[in-house]
């Protein structure tokens, strides 16, 4: 609910009957992923068709858009810009032409090296339609493939020239792959549906479809999917992951299962253990809905203090991180939330939210929860302080926007007006995400990142 923006979610679908419906529906459910845009491409009679628009699901993709677009193999995608501008002309997913057929492209995180393969095949006289980093990743397989390889081959090569955050599906022509990088940052699961298979962000879009969760993508796997089959080409040898520790925080859905741990459960055991590390004397539990309200569970769980609902959301209202302007952010607040008068008023309270990146979203419902006459407010979050910039896909770019790099803990409870205010600790945090530290990316609460940035620290490399 304070958090971060998001990037983008994915969807790759083959099967024995139309997938545009199947796309449509799994769009939906990932739409918490990215909000500006959305669009698919679908293969059918020889050629690749893209519908693409600015907006949500239910906008870019109406009735009216996708009439007379069918086929059994597609892939799909939501956008929220984190690298390269707004606008249709970065929608995704994008399509080149190759000698071969058509080549399309939906991408999940960022290129941590855009810049560089960008200026350098700008000197090889290449020219590019958009700003994203996706239409490079696009244009390097499509060089490959042009260059005789097959498209495994390519993908590979492809892999090699591009460090950072992707989990991809693409399409040749009528072949869904699903692509991880080797660090697994963002999470890709591959479900069966009926008459075939998909792949997509997250498992509750494969639930909403009837299918069942087959497996994760695995970090560095690139796996081929048709109706009939899926086919792995693992990496080599195992690589040093880095899956991104948000996801669970944070991003994904509560229903969501990614490599092995569902949200929702790891969001109740952050409260349990933050119930632990940081007490206090209440009278109720609060979430901050939607996104705390798992973790406010688990701390009520942990502490025995009744747990109640004291906001009451207007759900017609986007999730204020997800906006892309300061100002609209923060009317959207007010907007949204209202206390439910006779659960706050005298009553000292406790909320619980999953993380604080400016602050501005908290302070504004401690107020509305003072004005309903709650006696006391204190926070407690389900992550440490965010102090560092995020590299791989979530738009949290410059220092200067965390609150936490300029004021205390003790200065950021007075900025927020709460009574009292306590972050999980780090260690907190990984015990309850149930992983081994080594295999989380938690740059952006420690500034030890998983691969080479310029200007920043390379987290301790295992042996
Ligand atoms: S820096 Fe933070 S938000 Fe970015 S991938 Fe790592 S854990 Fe996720």
């Amino acid at each position: 609910m304070a958090g971060p923006e998001h990037s983008c979610g994915v969807v790759g679908v083959a099967a024995d009957c139309d997938v545009v419906f199947y796309m449509h529906r799994a769009l939906n459910v990932i739409q918490h992923r990215g909000q500006e845009s959305a669009g698919i491409s679908v293969f059918s009679e020889g050629k690749v068709t893209t519908v693409k628009n600015d907006g949500l699901v239910s906008e870019a993709l109406n009735e009216a858009a996708l009439a007379g677009v069918s086929g059994k193999v597609g892939i799909g995608h939501v956008r929220y810009s984190t690298v390269g501008s707004k606008g249709v002309l970065n929608a995704q997913p994008f399509t080149v032409e190759y000698n071969g057929g058509t080549l399309a492209i939906a991408h999940n995180g960022d290129l941590t090296n855009h810049r560089e393969l960008r200026a350098q095949y700008l000197d090889k006289g290449w020219s590019f339609i958009s700003d994203s980093d996706s239409e490079i990743i696009i244009r390097l397989i499509a060089k490959y493939l042009s260059e005789g390889e097959d498209i495994i081959k390519a993908i590979r090569s492809t892999m090699a020239k591009i460090d950072g955050a992707y989990s991809l599906c693409v399409l040749d022509n009528d072949v869904v792959y699903a692509i991880r990088d080797p660090y697994g940052f963002r999470p890709l699961c591959i479900g069966k549906v009926a008459g075939g298979y998909m792949a997509v962000s997250e498992s509750a879009a494969i639930d909403s479809l009837g299918g069942k969760f087959v497996r994760d993508v695995e970090p560095g796997e690139i796996v081929r999917i048709t109706k009939d089959s899926l086919e792995s080409f693992p990496l080599d040898k195992p690589s040093q992951k880095a899956h991104c520790m948000f996801e669970w925080i944070y991003f994904a859905r509560p229903d969501s299962v990614m490599d092995g741990r569902e949200v929702y459960d790891v969001r109740k055991q952050v409260g349990i253990i933050l119930a632990k590390e940081a007490p206090a004397d209440v009278d109720l539990i609060m979430p901050v809905p939607d996104s705390g309200r798992a973790h406010a569970l688990g701390y009520s769980i942990g502490s025995g203090i009744p747990y109640e609902e004291g906001f009451m959301k207007n759900r017609f209202v986007g999730r204020t991180f997800i906006l892309p302007d300061q100002k609209l952010r923060e009317q959207a607040v007010s907007m949204k939330m209202n206390a439910i008068r006779s659960t706050v008023n005298g009553k000292r309270i406790l909320i619980v939210d999953d993380s604080i990146v400016r602050g501005t979203t908290l302070k504004k419902l401690i107020n509305v929860l003072r004005d309903a006459g709650a006696k006391e407010v204190h926070v407690r979050i389900g992550s440490p302080p965010i102090i560092a910039p995020c590299y791989y896909g979530v738009d949290m770019k410059s220092r200067d926007q965390f609150i936490a790099t300029k004021y205390s803990v003790e200065e950021i409870r007075k900025i927020i007006g709460a009574d009292s205010l306590a972050y999980i600790s780090l260690e907190g945090m990984v015990k309850a995400l149930g992983f081994p530290a080594d295999d989380l990316c938690l740059a952006c609460t420690n500034g030890l990142y998983p691969t080479p940035i310029e200007g920043e620290k390379l987290r301790p490399q295992k042996q």
